[in-house]
């Protein structure tokens, strides 16, 4: 792999992301030659570090991950690493970071390029952002920013964020990253899709009666109920995650598989998404909290939630297109916390056939995201013995050689950055409608709350949400496949 030179200052260096995830993916980078003698990782927080210290850290946090490492490329690997003491709030701290990012600039001739990324809480995004641009510190090479979620909590926030980036990086430069679009099974999506004469020529309303996708957590919100009640599983987890694993599964064919034909049908897609009001709301959505067991907290009893909080750890809902592969085909969604166990999957689900074998025998597609990578196919052939029809899955599943294979998300997508490709990332028009979405559901959730008439449906912790979900669907013979 081409070398590419390159100085990254990754603001939160001392943070969870950091350490389980981007040094690791950085060490794998550098193992593939991406990363080799042309490049130095700037790590800034406000704990007074030493680069030693940084080193050490990075050391650690390969180790952790079990990878087979060799002590010397691990150190020669973390020999890269300078720590710098920053408060991102304070803006003369700045200087110190352009400086180092300077002197390193010239010490491991990375031509000027320069990779920030903001692995820090988001309020401090746009303060960032904004110093990056008002300190100079942007380099005379390429430029690149990565962006961590959320991006903004509402349509506006985001906007005001957006514009705050946008002073000193042009959207071909913004890397608004979502991980999960770095996960196998979402990349699977169009090679499986458009690949294969079987699917290919079934992608539509005709033969598609609806889609359904799941991301089941198994954890609570833990320590973070103070977060969690700005944010609720709506702006967590389908703003970002849901609607880009939506995207993928129900865009046109691209032209080719550069980025910019791939954004293209995307944004076609996008533009045309239906915006629920507040009737579709009521009838098309559950949102929902966990319930106490003999030995755990209920959401409302979690440390720094409100006892009387509407927020929910838990939603379903349905979203519809007028343009794309999907047009007029509901696309069903749920995602919460304490569910039964961790799970991302999706269902493609086969419309009903009148056939000559009497019932109406109904065929699916399943795609696992988490825990594992998979995807299955219903097949109905003949019983063997007695008449009638016997269902078998056809199964496309990698064994452990190729598990053990599979690239984390993280490291993918940085790979992506240092290569200057940006087809899986955000855009901004994208994640604006994606917002307008979210605000619509809002909006109608908080009118039902000052009207007191607000539902939020307890359900029992360790199953797969409120029995209410199951009345979502536009008619009755539609139910969740997964269950
Ligand atoms: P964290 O709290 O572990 O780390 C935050 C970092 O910011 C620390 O290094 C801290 O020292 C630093 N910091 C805080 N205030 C500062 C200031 N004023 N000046 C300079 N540094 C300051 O958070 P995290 O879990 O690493 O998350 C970072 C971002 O990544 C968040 O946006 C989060 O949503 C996103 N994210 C994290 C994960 C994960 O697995 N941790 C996964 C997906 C997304």
């Amino acid at each position: 792999m081409k070398n590419v030179p390159v100085v990254i200052v990754i603001f939160g260096g001392s943070g969870d992301l950091a350490h389980r995830k981007l040094y690791p993916a950085l060490y794998n980078l550098f193992e593939q030659g991406l990363l080799a003698e042309n490049f130095a990782v700037i790590g800034t927080a406000r704990r007074p570090w030493s680069h030693d210290y940084l080193r050490e850290q990075v050391i650690d946090s390969v180790k952790e991950t079990g990878a087979k490492t060799n002590l010397d490329r691990l150190t020669d690997f973390a020999s890269h690493f300078y720590y710098q003491s920053h408060d991102v709030t304070n803006v003369e701290h700045y200087t110190a970071v352009k400086d180092l990012a300077t002197e390193l600039d010239q010490k491991y001739q990375a031509q000027g390029n320069r990779i920030f990324y903001m692995a820090m809480a988001p309020r401090f995004f746009g303060t960032i952002a904004t110093h990056i641009n008002d300190q100079k510190l942007t380099g005379s090479g390429f430029n690149r920013i990565v962006v961590e979620k959320p991006f903004g909590h509402s349509l506006d926030s985001a906007k005001v964020l957006n514009d705050e980036i946008k002073a000193s990086f042009d959207e071909s430069e913004i890397y608004r990253i979502d991980h999960y679009l770095g996960k196998e099974m979402i990349q699977n999506i169009l090679p499986m899709r458009l690949s294969n004469p079987l699917i290919k020529n079934i992608w539509s309303s005709k033969y598609i009666k609806n889609v359904q996708v799941t991301l089941a957590e198994n954890l609570g919100v833990e320590a973070r109920g103070a977060y969690y009640e700005t944010s609720g599983a709506l702006r967590d987890m389908v703003q970002n995650h849901i609607f880009q694993i939506i995207t993928l599964l129900a865009m046109g064919e691209p032209a080719s598989l550069s980025s910019s034909d791939i954004h293209a049908k995307k944004q076609e897609l996008v533009d045309s998404m239906l915006i629920p009001d507040s009737e579709f709301v009521t009838r098309h959505f559950v949102r929902g909290q966990y319930d106490r067991t003999d030995d755990t907290f209920s959401y409302l009893q979690e440390p720094n939630v409100a006892p009387d909080s509407k927020t929910e750890t838990y939603v379903a809902g349905e979203v519809k297109f007028k343009a794309g592969a999907l047009k007029d085909v509901p696309i069903y969604f749920r995602t919460g916390k304490k569910m039964r166990e961790k799970k991302s999957r999706i269902d493609i689900v086969l419309r009903h056939m009148n056939n000559l074998y009497g019932q109406a025998h109904s065929n699916n597609i399943t795609i696992i995201i988490d825990p594992r990578s998979e995807i299955y196919i219903t097949i109905n052939g003949k019983k063997i013995v007695g008449s009638g029809i016997r269902r078998e899955n056809l199964t496309y599943r990698f064994d452990d050689y190729e598990n053990a294979q599979v690239a984390d998300g993280y490291e993918r997508l940085l790979r992506d950055v240092v290569c200057g490709d940006q087809t899986n990332f955000t855009h901004w028009s994208e994640l604006a409608k994606f917002w307008e979405f979210i605000d619509a559901v809002e909006l109608a959730w908080s009118k039902e709350n000052e009207a007191g008439k607000a539902v939020i449906a307890q359900y029992p912790q360790g199953k797969l949400g409120p029995v209410e979900a199951d009345e979502i669907f536009e008619t009755p013979t539609e139910r969740w496949i997964y269950e």
